[in-house]
């Protein structure tokens, strides 16, 4: 066995190069603090990009990661298996949901959300219902079809040929939407509520309000991600029920597992139907220890008082980092909702977001960037409000510097 010690430069040498990461190697979390190789301590402002929605090593997700450990780890999809179900149960008591399916990624609940609006209108309409209209600046994985259906062409770059039948209107624009949607040729509308990687968007109300109205017209499935979104994220457990527009398929990940990789598709029974024996499957999609580790994070952040906390969290976490917009000059607007913040730079540091991450970086605060002219912040759900006021202290030291002042 390797006990070697590893440091940065190893990556360069045994890691395909499609990932830059920081300097700094992390090797123990603790809440909202983290910390590194040398001993140097971080606040997490950054949550792993929106997933540890319970902070590091809380207690209750290592006592049923643990507890799961010592019963049964995996069985695949020919067996079901107990914390699945309960899941599962529950996903649906929570939600619109009447059927769920398991997956492991964002990008592979995503991948099911569009395979199963395509089976759906190919079974009621016919084959030539098979359009899908996403977003410009949409981001729904990185699998060839979701990558295809996400608005980012420089994602596509090199891996074409694509599959087709996919069009992109303007987020926010239902105008180019209706230019778009057909009764004859959509099968669905897939929108992120509040798009995240594309510079943490939301949604206007009456836009995903306007969309749910298209696709009933037109027979098509509105299809939300989530993956970002949801799991408490904007106070809500999920983001459509604070739009109190419900769409037919969801898929949600990054937070469900608050850091064990788990996925799932929530969906109708009607839907559902579509997708029947054999035409899908993972083989650790609802994996035992997954489950059991997503149910306890579902349990926690569903209580009331989590997701309220949520809120004061958000306000606090706003109006401190619009404080310092203020007194730099640095940003423009605090966007996004709940613990899904977007800080978006003024013209003057336009393309310089990465600079002020590194910045608090070496002062010890965690951010992260959506796109080079957004901070983005995506903390701990439960991160305690001194916490917030020393990671905005020592993101206030960052900015100085790249400020020169
Ligand atoms: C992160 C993300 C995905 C992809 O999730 P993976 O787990 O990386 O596959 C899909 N959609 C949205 C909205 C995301 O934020």
């Amino acid at each position: 066995m390797n006990r070697e010690p590893v440091s940065r430069e190893l990556f360069d040498e045994v890691m395909v190069p499609n990932y830059a990461p920081g300097s700094v190697i992390p090797v123990r979390g603790e809440g909202s603090h983290v910390w590194d190789q040398e001993g140097k301590e971080y606040i997490d402002l950054a949550g792993g990009i929106a997933v540890t929605c319970l902070g590091h090593s809380h207690p209750g997700l290592v006592s049923a990661l643990t507890e799961q450990a010592e019963k049964i780890w995996h069985l695949s999809n020919v067996m079901t298996n107990e914390p699945a179900l309960r899941l599962a149960k529950t996903l649906c008591d929570l939600t619109f949901a009447e059927r769920v399916f398991f997956a492991n990624s964002g990008g592979e609940a995503n991948e099911a959300a569009f395979k199963l609006a395509r089976r759906y209108a190919w079974e009621h309409f016919g084959p030539e219902k098979n359009e899908i209209i996403a977003f410009k600046n949409s981001f729904h994985g990185r699998t060839l079809f979701t990558v295809s259906v996400g608005g980012q062409p420089k994602y596509l770059e090199g891996f074409q040929p694509a599959p087709g039948g996919i069009h992109h209107a303007d987020f926010n624009d239902l105008e180019s939407v209706r230019k778009l949607i057909s009764k004859d040729k959509t099968c669905a509308v897939v929108v992120e509520p509040i798009q995240g990687e594309g510079g943490v968007m939301p949604g206007d109300a009456e836009f995903l309000k306007g969309l749910r109205q298209l696709c009933d017209e037109n027979d098509a499935l509105l299809v939300f991600d989530e993956v970002q979104s949801g799991v408490g994220r904007t106070g809500h457990l999920y983001a459509y029920q604070m739009y109190g527009v419900t769409p037919d398929i969801l898929s949600t990940a990054k937070g469900l597992g608050g850091g064990f990789p788990v996925a799932a598709m929530l969906t109708t029974e009607k839907v559902a139907t579509s997708l029947g024996v054999g035409t899908h499957g993972s083989t650790y999609g609802g994996n035992a220890l997954a489950c059991a580790v997503a149910q306890r994070v579902i349990d926690t952040v569903s209580q009331p008082e989590i997701l309220k906390g949520v809120a004061a969290r958000s306000e606090h976490l706003r109006k401190g980092m619009m404080d310092i917009g203020e007194r730099y000059g640095i940003f423009s607007e605090v966007r996004g909702s709940g613990l899904l913040l977007g800080c978006v730079l003024t013209e003057k540091w336009k393309g310089k977001a990465k600079e002020f991450l590194n910045a608090g970086l070496a002062e010890g605060v965690m951010v992260l960037i959506a796109g080079p002219d957004v901070i983005r912040l995506a903390p701990s759900l439960i991160i305690p409000e001194p916490d917030i006021d020393e990671a905005l202290a020592r993101f206030e030291a960052g900015v100085k510097k790249v400020c020169g002042q």
